[in-house]
């Protein structure tokens, strides 16, 4: 039997069984079809059954599914790579491609520590993050990330456990601060720019960002993005690395629109040459299985096309549009914060039991939502018509409205 995630299945609700999905809508066995406010944790960028995404996978299929990139390379692979190459800004140009954002990130946090030891610069074994962090599920991932779903490794492990991390908040001094006195030890300051997805869809300015990357800078530091969440548009900018370049920029998530799981670590000349000489112990010794996987490569490349002819920055800025004109003074006392960025909605309530029992009122009303911690939110996919985005905003203002929230 399947063995679900972030639930104690002793007392997990039976989930929705999906036979089948297309554009927004997921169809249950018992009849139902609810819009997904969710975008399958975010990563359903185009909806469901994309034809021209079907029809890219179907041709590749025919040819292969999947080689491998140790002594091998295939077209999906280098043409995706060129692809994010010309599409991504700066000189992010290196392509390290790996099965999952978490993956993806422990390649990035790899690079960092060893980019300096290849260098000599042995005592820079630290990394500085944010608190309310998440950037995966790996440990490397959870130990830079500071999920309190995670914090029993600290009880495990004890101190031991964060010994190479430290964390700050998003407040400029708190960043001078964390520079001014342990610069000397970090390889890397990895942040989740302008929108922290899984801690809380917290946001904050791109000054923060700014000063970041002129203290990487000063002191020698490199720049981690994890925009596994923020990428492709969800922001309401393309990346937020189109704002602040960063050093290395992982994307995931909708990175194959959603169809396959898969990631990239791209890395800037900087970094990359930090690695390209003679000696056979500076080369990055990872490679998962599975990377450059020639049906993901396909889907992406694909969902890139998509993303540039829809033009999806209008249709984003339309989303959030709608979002902030449907969610207009809409205030209630169990209520703390609404909160919209781009493609993303969150309504901060006081208390996490005032969002029990969300979800299947929403159902009911044919919305699928997933409410976490104090977050009732939205993530839509971004061919979401303005009905169905208005009746996922309408499910939760009804949620407070009918007294259905407990007080
Ligand atoms: C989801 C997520 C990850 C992990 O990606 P997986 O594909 O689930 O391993 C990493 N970083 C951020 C910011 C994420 O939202």
């Amino acid at each position: 039997m399947i063995w679900y995630p972030y639930v104690q299945m002793k007392h997990m609700p039976t989930p929705y069984n999906i036979v089948d999905a297309e554009g927004v809508y997921l169809m249950t066995d018992d009849g139902r079809r609810l819009i997904d406010s969710v975008s399958s944790w975010w990563s359903v960028i185009h909806g469901y059954k994309h034809p021209a995404i079907n029809a890219a996978l179907k041709a590749q299929v025919d040819r292969f599914s999947h080689v491998m990139l140790g002594g091998l390379s295939h077209e999906p692979a280098r043409a995706l790579s060129r692809r994010l190459q010309e599409w991504l800004p700066g000189d992010l140009d290196y392509c390290f491609y790996a099965d999952s954002g978490s993956v993806g990130v422990e390649v990035a946090l790899k690079m960092a520590l060893q980019y300096f030891v290849n260098r000599g610069e042995t005592q820079r074994t630290c990394v500085l993050a944010l608190e309310h962090a998440y950037h995966g599920d790996t440990f490397k991932a959870m130990e830079v990330g500071d999920d309190e779903d995670y914090h029993f490794i600290l009880t495990a492990y004890g101190a031991a456990a964060k010994a190479h991390v430290r964390h700050i908040p998003t407040t400029i001094p708190a960043l001078e601060r964390a520079f001014a006195e342990h610069h000397a030890e970090l390889n890397a300051f990895i942040v989740e720019p302008l929108l922290q997805g899984a801690g809380g869809m917290r946001m904050y300015g791109i000054d923060f960002l700014r000063r970041a990357r002129e203290l990487c800078d000063q002191y020698g530091a490199l720049l981690i993005f994890d925009e596994v969440a923020t990428g492709f548009g969800r922001t309401g900018h393309r990346f937020v690395a189109d704002l602040v370049q960063p050093d290395i920029l992982v994307l995931g998530k909708a990175l194959t629109g959603g169809y396959i799981g898969h990631a990239v670590t791209v890395a800037n000349h900087k970094v990359y040459e930090g690695f390209y000489d003679d000696n056979p112990a500076h080369a990055l010794m990872h490679g998962p299985t599975f990377m450059g996987n020639a049906l993901a490569c396909t889907a992406a490349l694909e969902s890139i096309r998509l993303f540039e002819e829809g033009d999806y920055l209008s249709r984003i800025a339309r989303i959030e549009r709608i979002m902030r004109r449907e969610m207009e003074g809409f205030a209630d006392p169990r209520v703390r914060e609404v909160r919209i960025m781009g493609g993303c909605l969150c309504v901060e309530v006081v208390d996490p039991a005032v969002l029990q029992g969300y979800q299947e009122f929403a159902a009911a009303r044919g919305v699928f939502a997933r409410p976490f911690l104090c977050c009732l939110y939205a993530m839509v996919p971004y061919v979401i018509t303005e009905s169905e985005l208005v009746c996922i905003t309408d499910t939760m203002k009804a949620w407070f409205a009918e007294g259905r929230a407990s007080a």
